[in-house]
């Protein structure tokens, strides 16, 4: 069998590791994740890299090369509620796949590879982001090991039944030295590499995100009895306030903004809304932008509940920056696509990876393959095994590029 067959397969072998027959779900410290971290460590050792598991949970496979410094290559092995095969195991399955090349070739490269298969990095049991690459690149947050979940297990606990040291998380921190980067393949996420029918595409920079709280408060009031003139809606202001965000994103290039939730109380069919409760959520690739956007839609949100009697509050949940990669590794990534005989077209990414936590550690580089119709956190993932072989053949040239400086 040809090796992108085998990491087809390999994302097909992992999909069976889960908490949920007939679905993939596969959260953080899990049986399902100890079961995926048992094959992979089989195909880590395959391809002629020593294993360990880290406290947190991660698994890293080590292929040694004739000089000091390590070249990071993963992504993660977790997953969202009934997911797909491919977001996370593929860049890990990927990476694998371009050590067993080498080893297969009796290949050492000027620098050590290390693949790194993250524990965490969608947040399903504890809500809690990226918790696998936090760890080593930090910061780590010690207030999230008192996390409980849903099952009231805290995530201290979790981790030493998973056969980690809740107390040693520090030692998980990157301490192997020189680092030349992290690089992570991973599906696009996105309709444009199939809008432009091209199998991989390299990502330039991932786009900062601001996540907030929007409640506009009114007055309860009889659904019966309360004349419309004289109606203090909460929720009427707040789908306004939707409509503007509709708009603000629709004129602004490259941005994206989304209102995902919105509660009301009472909350009942007969009772005017006393309170509108939404998330907001705004993304761009440019912090200039997203910061602009953010200000202006906070000041309309101020002009409606005044238009209408209501009061606003605005809360700030998460401010996380956008990413640039390294300039060094987008241009070699881009040699090698184009080496591979494919257009090289650069991107940028709107969903945050381990790739944004692990910025603050080294150089990161990213490389998307196409994915069916862009659908991704759904069963209907789909990636075609012509695509993963460009995939691979890209990550293999890439090494050797990096190889040659
Ligand atoms: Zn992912």
């Amino acid at each position: 069998m040809t090796l992108p067959r085998i990491v087809i397969e390999r994302c097909h072998y992992l999909a069976e590791c889960t908490e949920e027959p007939g679905a993939i779900t596969r959260p953080f410290a899990s049986d399902a994740m100890r079961r995926a971290q048992a094959l992979v460590t089989d195909w880590m050792a395959e391809a002629g890299m020593t294993v360990m598991r880290d406290n947190i949970g991660n698994l890293r496979g080590r292929y040694a090369g004739a000089g000091e410094a390590t070249l990071l290559l993963g992504s993660h092995l977790d997953s969202v509620r009934d997911a797909g095969k491919y977001d996370g195991p593929l860049g890990v399955i990927v990476a694998i796949a371009a050590v067993q090349r080498l080893r297969d070739a009796h290949r050492r490269l000027p620098f050590a590879i290390e693949v790194l298969a993250f524990a965490d990095e969608e947040g399903l049991r504890y809500g809690s982001t990226y918790l696998g690459s936090r760890a080593v690149a930090g910061p780590f947050e010690w207030r999230d090991l008192e996390r409980v979940d849903s099952a009231g297990i805290t995530m201290s606990d979790a981790i030493r039944t998973f056969g980690g040291d809740p107390d040693r998380i520090r030692e998980d921190r990157w301490q192997g030295g020189d680092l030349l980067g992290y690089c992570e393949v991973h599906i696009e996420q996105g309709p444009v590499l199939e809008a432009r029918g091209l199998p991989v595409g390299v990502v330039s920079a991932i786009a900062g995100q601001g996540r907030f709280e929007v409640e506009f408060t009114g007055v309860a009031g009889h659904a019966g009895t309360v004349p419309m003139d004289r109606r203090r809606d909460a929720l009427i202001g707040a789908a306004e306030f939707v409509l503007a965000v509709e708009a603000a994103a629709t004129t602004q290039e490259g941005l994206v903004a989304t209102v995902g939730k919105l509660e009301t109380h009472p909350g009942v069919s007969n009772v005017i809304p006393a309170r509108a409760m939404m998330s907001l959520d705004i993304r761009h690739a440019d912090d200039r932008i997203r910061t602009e956007v953010s200000v202006r839609l906070a000041s309309r949100a101020q002009d409606i509940a005044r238009r209408r009697k209501l009061s606003i509050e605005i809360r700030t949940v998460a401010q996380n920056p956008a990413i640039v990669c390294a300039p060094r590794l987008v241009s070699l990534l881009t040699q090698a696509v184009e080496e591979c005989q494919v257009q090289p077209i650069q991107l940028t990414s709107g969903a945050g990876h381990d790739a944004v936590v692990m910025s603050s550690l080294s150089d990161v580089g990213m490389l998307f393959v196409r994915c069916k119709g862009g659908v991704s956190h759904n069963p209907a993932e789909s990636v075609t095994t012509e695509d993963v072989a460009v995939a691979l053949d890209v990550l293999s040239r890439f090494l050797e590029l990096l190889a040659e400086q």
